[in-house]
């Protein structure tokens, strides 16, 4: 039987993990929830997703605009094995208590605090921590995207230190709040979050990190400066990486010099939405000195964390005990297999 997922908050991740979801042979979307009768609900809809509402008191809203609810987010919850939380950050939270109630498992994303789900979830670096879980928490577009390079090059030359500069997109296409519009904005609060972020996962990593906002939507950069434990060469480390799913080389030398050639080679490549959900690293924009390693790396922040929950539902509903073999079900499944 296929595990039953509904998903809270049918926005940026949201739809995407609908669409992973549609996906799989092991699981199946029974509902996601929409606060607003908007072109998603519409949508939602059309694709055949049944539509439920947060509150019973939302769904007047729809019958006026005669878009079809099927119920409240409580009765979702009873119907599905497992609700993967959409929600804005912090709304998740707000949530939770529904969840303690109805019994179901949940996966939270990078918007809420860790200590909401009490584990936080990489495929490669921690699967095995949500197995079985009642509730776990999928990191950040950008925690995401620092882990997949990072774990790596720990497992197989040891990190004395990690110092990240990110140059965060300002806001999401779709969104009209937030970016700075003419400005770069600095994070003032130092070291930032981030940092913090990957040693939910990874503890015992000595990681600092810096952030700014730009005015672009299209992805994040990250400029990383890494001491490692031995020394190595160009060529090792992008072995490495190359070994590794869910990280893919461009070069500045075939002319992908910035993100906007990146989201161009996702659309030429017709991948769904224009989406990369790999990490992208310019091959040759990596440096190494003695024991330094010097890198870029893109982040699509809108699909990166798609596969990893696609993998945590797998480990929490103890669907396939090898982190391997899910990540390659998963690729397969979603067209970025290696
Ligand atoms: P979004 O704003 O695009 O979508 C949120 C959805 O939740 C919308 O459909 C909205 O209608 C719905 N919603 C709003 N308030 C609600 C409520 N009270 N109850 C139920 N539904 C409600 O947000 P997003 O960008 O998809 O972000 C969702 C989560 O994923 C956040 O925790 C965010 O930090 C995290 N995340 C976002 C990105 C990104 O770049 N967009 C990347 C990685 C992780």
């Amino acid at each position: 039987m296929k595990v039953r997922v509904g998903i809270n908050g049918y926005g940026t991740i949201g739809k995407r993990t609908a669409f992973a979801i549609m996906n799989q042979d092991d699981m199946e979307i029974v509902g996601v929830t929409k606060r607003r009768p908007s072109y998603e609900a519409r949508l939602a809809v059309k694709q055949g997703l049944p539509l439920y509402v947060p509150n019973a008191e939302d769904a007047e809203v729809f019958e006026k605009e005669e878009i079809p609810v099927t119920g409240t987010l409580k009765e979702l919850a009873e119907k599905a094995d497992i609700i993967v939380d959409c929600t804005p950050g912090g709304v998740g939270a707000t949530w939770k208590e529904l969840y303690d109630q109805s019994g179901v498992k949940a996966i939270f994303q990078g918007g809420e605090d860790h200590s909401l789900a009490g584990v936080s979830f990489n495929s490669f670096a921690n699967y095995h921590e949500s197995w079985g879980a009642r509730y776990s928490r999928v990191v950040s577009c950008n925690t995401t995207g620092l882990i997949r390079t990072l774990y790596p090059l720990d497992r197989v030359f040891g990190i004395e230190r990690v110092f990240a500069s990110l140059v965060r997109r300002g806001a999401d296409p779709g969104d009209r709040k937030g970016a700075p519009l003419n400005a770069v904005e600095p994070s003032l609060k130092l070291p930032t979050h981030h940092g913090p972020d990957v040693q939910t996962i990874l503890p015992w990593l000595n990681i600092h990190t810096m952030a700014v906002k730009t005015p672009t939507t299209m992805m994040h950069i990250h400029c990383i400066t890494v001491d490692l434990k031995r020394k190595t060469t160009e060529a090792d480390v992008l072995s490495v990486w190359d070994n590794v799913p869910r990280i893919k080389f461009v070069s500045g030398k075939h002319g992908i010099k910035s993100s906007a050639q990146i989201m161009e080679l996702a659309r030429d490549l017709n991948r769904p939405r224009g989406d990369f959900m790999e990490i992208i690293v310019w091959s040759d924009g990596v440096k190494v000195e003695e024991k330094t390693l010097y890198y870029y790396q893109a982040v699509h922040q809108e699909s990166d964390v798609v596969p990893e929950i696609i993998d945590c539902i797998r480990s929490m509903m103890k669907l396939e005990e090898d982190p391997i073999k899910s990540i390659r079900k998963t690729d397969r499944s979603l067209g970025i297999e290696k």
